[in-house]
């Protein structure tokens, strides 16, 4: 479709400018880009990550074309376990190097962008970066789980099968119940790798913002503590209350992004100097992520359906 296409090219245009012209750039627009713009992505990860699929640069730079016989498809689980520390160990370093420093960010955009294209080729569609290696793939896999707006997957087509389980544009709501698999009776859920990262994410969400000072270990030190005792939370809650997975993930998923928009956005407001007070912003993103958990946890009992063309 014609329409994603020149949205594709667009988004990857915007990245290859901000890399380009950040270095170049007063200070505070990089600021801009960590404060102001980088926030709010997850709000897009929520309502409709099939959007974000379709036009993340990333992605375009890593697709790796059909399947066509004799290559390898991704038949194994991404490293998840891998996944995140390199996703926890990047937000570490965001404080005092990729903010400080334009040309850090223009080199981690430019660094990802190179790894995405050399991993993205080995393997086809997504299966070589997308689904199996971008550090940002648990993220929208865990907002991502209940789309509001489920657009047409235009970048696969006919879906070539290259990523057997969990993928979100071939399965939608059903990636999550994929990559869980037969954990998810009782509380067993938890311990499977996505399951700790989610029970782990709010915790990492606010160790984030509550680190003393922005030094990487000192954030990295607080989001892993405030991970550890997140998931040691939700598992005691789990077990007491026998919380079943289809309600507690989009609990954790809301108590994330909850959680982050509660404290990034007056941040946002501050940086593009937006006359208005952060405190009905918070509360109104408040009230959308709730509604959207009432949603999702509705749609997991089959009572509500997202917007949007089903394909695979
Ligand atoms: S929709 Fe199909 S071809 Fe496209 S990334 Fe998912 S599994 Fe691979």
């Amino acid at each position: 479709m014609t329409g994603w296409r020149v949205a594709r090219g667009a988004v990857l245009g915007g990245a290859l400018g901000i890399a380009v012209a950040l270095p170049l750039a007063e200070p505070v627009w990089t600021l801009r880009f960590w404060q102001g713009v980088v926030p709010l992505l997850p709000i897009l990860f929520l309502v409709s990550p099939g959007t974000w699929r379709n036009v993340c640069p990333l992605a375009t730079v890593g697709d790796g074309g059909p399947v066509v016989e004799g290559r390898a498809t991704n038949g194994s689980a991404a490293p998840l376990g891998a996944v995140v520390v390199a996703l926890v160990l990047l937000i570490s370093l965001r404080p005092a190097l990729f903010e400080a420093s334009g040309w850090a960010t223009s080199g981690l955009l430019a660094g990802v962008g190179v790894f995405a294209f050399a991993v993205g080729r080995r393997r086809p569609r997504k299966s070589g970066f997308c689904n199996r290696l971008c550090p940002i793939l648990p993220v929208e896999q865990l907002y991502g789980q209940a789309p509001l707006i489920r657009p047409e997957n235009e970048r696969c087509g006919p879906c070539d099968g290259c990523t057997p389980r969990g993928c979100l544009d071939l399965a939608g709501p059903a990636a999550l119940p994929q990559l869980l698999t037969g954990a998810r009776r009782g509380s067993g859920w938890l311990a499977t790798p996505f399951g700790a990262f989610a029970g782990a994410f709010p915790g990492i969400v606010v160790g984030f913002s509550a680190a003393v000072e922005p030094a990487p270990w000192a954030v990295l030190t607080t989001m892993v503590l405030a991970g550890f005792a997140s998931w040691l939370t939700v598992a005691v809650v789990v077990r007491a209350t026998g919380l079943a997975w289809a309600a507690a993930l989009p609990l954790l998923a809301a108590l994330a992004l909850g959680a982050h928009l509660w404290l990034a956005l007056p941040g946002v407001v501050r940086i593009w100097e937006v006359p208005v007070p952060p405190a009905p912003l918070q509360l109104a993103a408040l009230g959308g992520v709730a509604a959207w958990t009432v949603y999702a946890i509705r749609m997991r009992a089959g009572r509500s359906v997202p917007i949007g063309v089903r394909r695979g």
